[in-house]
């Protein structure tokens, strides 16, 4: 541990510890805000921003979901955990159709991912 210099988002400056670190084209990033690049829909997507903002008024985090929404929290509660190529096969969808879920999925603290060697695994808050 000890002389570790401390790592830090390129984007929102959060220090990082070093498993918490993601990298991107050179830069180091948190989670959420690497999750961010990774999904392009996510500033301009008003229904993550309005699931947001319900969470943020309502208590039942799991009654604001979409169908979907529930079918990938329930995939992962069976499954501990899983990377987003089981899920789109699992769900016969696109990519950035996952990532939006995600996206929306990581803002309310539902779902959350890690990294493991190179791979991203998703799993439930
Ligand atoms: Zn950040």
């Amino acid at each position: 541990m000890q002389g570790d210099v401390p790592f830090q988002c390129s984007k929102c400056w959060e220090t990082l510890e070093k498993n918490e670190c993601y990298e991107h084209q050179g830069k180091v990033f948190c989670e959420d805000c690497y999750m961010d690049i990774l999904s392009p829909m996510k500033a301009c997507d008003p229904w993550a921003v309005h699931s947001a903002q319900s969470f943020l008024k309502g208590k039942d985090k799991l009654s604001t979901l979409t169908p979907l929404q529930l079918n990938i929290v329930n995939y992962l509660k069976g499954k501990g955990e899983a990377t987003i190529e089981e899920m789109m096969e699992n769900f016969n969808l696109a990519e950035e159709v996952l990532r939006r879920e995600f996206a929306v999925l990581r803002h309310m603290e539902i779902l959350k991912a890690t990294k493991k060697g190179d791979k991203i695994f998703y799993l439930l808050f």
